[in-house]
This record gives structure tokens, C-alpha cells and sequence, in this order.
């Protein structure tokens, strides 16, 4: 295999800007209700954590643990919830945090499964969207990010459960 090489796509300093204007137009959006967010682990760990920090309405969290890509660059096109919430969120508030948005199958399998729940509303928030690769009929609610078809790592996001703990989003390169 040849060996993998890093390029900064998104710096920490974009990212934090960014975090910090989402949060200023959820705090105004939600001031009046009681929202659970639903992280999705494990690539939305680092973003849910910086902005969950900076949100300062009476919120719950919950996490739900869905793979897709299997440690591969490829999404297996098939979408495991290995762990669900615990939170009953029948006439609830949802806002789901995502890392990324790709093909879109992984949010269309996820809102299914939690509008039969009967949520009172649902968003979803990502920090990354990869529009151009969309096939289903989903978008998200609030995008930090709109990047190009590239297999990207850091703040969170893996390949094979490396390169998460990077401060800034990387493009994967290969020599
Ligand atoms: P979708 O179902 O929208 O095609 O894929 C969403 C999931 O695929 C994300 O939650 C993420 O786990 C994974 N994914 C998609 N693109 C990338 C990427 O560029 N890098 C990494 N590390 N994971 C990705």
C-alpha cells in the first residue's frame, strides 16, 4: 500500500469562527425550548463537544453510535445503528449533530428511525457537507462547511480510527 499523506483543508481558527456563529443562530433559534441534541459517534465527538460547550439553553444530550464506512474511504452503503439513544424524544425538540454529510444515505436511515418517534421538530447540523456526492433527498438544516469530493480526516473525523485527534480538517492523500 503506498503511504498516506495530510494537506489542511479547514483550518482550527475557520472552524472555531464557524462554531461560534452556529451556536449565536441555535441559542436564538431554541432560547425558548428545552432541545435534545443527538450526537452521532464516532466522527461528530470533537465538533458536538466544542459546540455543545458554547450553547446556553436548557438542552439535553444523547449519542448514537452508526458506521457506514467501516474504517474504508468507500461507504459500504449500508448503515448499522450499534448503539441507540436513551432519551424518549416523543414531542421533543431534536437537533441531530453530524461530522459529515456525504452520499446522505446515513441522515435518511437515521431521521426514519427517529421520526417514528414522533420528535416535535427535527434538524440536523453538520460540520461537513459534501453536496455534489448527494443521491438521496436529504440536506442539512445548518452546515458549517461545504467542501468538494474528498476523502477528508481530523477534528473527529478517521481513516481506520487514525488522524481523529487532529486539531483542523486534513485532506487523505496517497503517494
Ligand atoms: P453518507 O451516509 O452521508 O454517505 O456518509 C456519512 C458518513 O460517512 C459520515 O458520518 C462519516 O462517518 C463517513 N464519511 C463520509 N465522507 C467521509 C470523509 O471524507 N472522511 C471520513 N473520515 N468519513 C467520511
Amino acid at each position: 500500500m503506498s503511504k498516506e499523506f495530510i494537506e489542511t483543508l479547514i483550518t482550527k481558527e475557520m472552524i472555531d469562527e464557524k462554531i461560534d456563529k452556529l451556536a449565536k443562530i441555535l441559542n436564538e433559534e431554541y432560547k425558548e425550548k428545552r432541545p435534545v441534541f443527538i450526537v452521532i459517534l464516532k466522527g461528530a465527538f470533537i465538533f458536538a463537544a466544542n459546540l455543545l460547550t458554547k450553547l446556553t439553553m436548557d438542552l439535553r444530550v444523547d449519542f448514537m453510535v452508526l458506521s457506514s464506512y467501516l474504517g474504508e474511504r468507500n461507504s459500504s452503503g449500508k448503515v448499522r445503528i450499534e448503539e441507540d439513544i436513551s432519551i424518549d424524544i416523543d414531542d421533543e425538540d431534536v437537533v441531530v449533530i453530524e461530522d459529515i454529510i456525504d452520499t446522505g444515505l446515513t441522515y435518511k436511515t437515521l431521521k426514519k428511525k427517529l421520526l417514528a418517534n414522533s420528535p416535535r421538530s427535527l434538524k440536523l447540523v453538520t460540520l461537513l457537507d459534501k453536496r455534489s456526492k448527494r443521491n438521496v433527498d436529504e440536506n442539512p438544516d445548518f452546515t458549517c462547511f461545504v467542501i468538494d469530493d474528498l476523502f477528508v480526516v481530523g477534528y473527529g473525523l478517521d481513516y481506520k480510527q487514525r488522524y481523529r485527534n487532529l486539531p483542523y480538517i486534513a485532506v487523505l492523500k496517497e503517494e
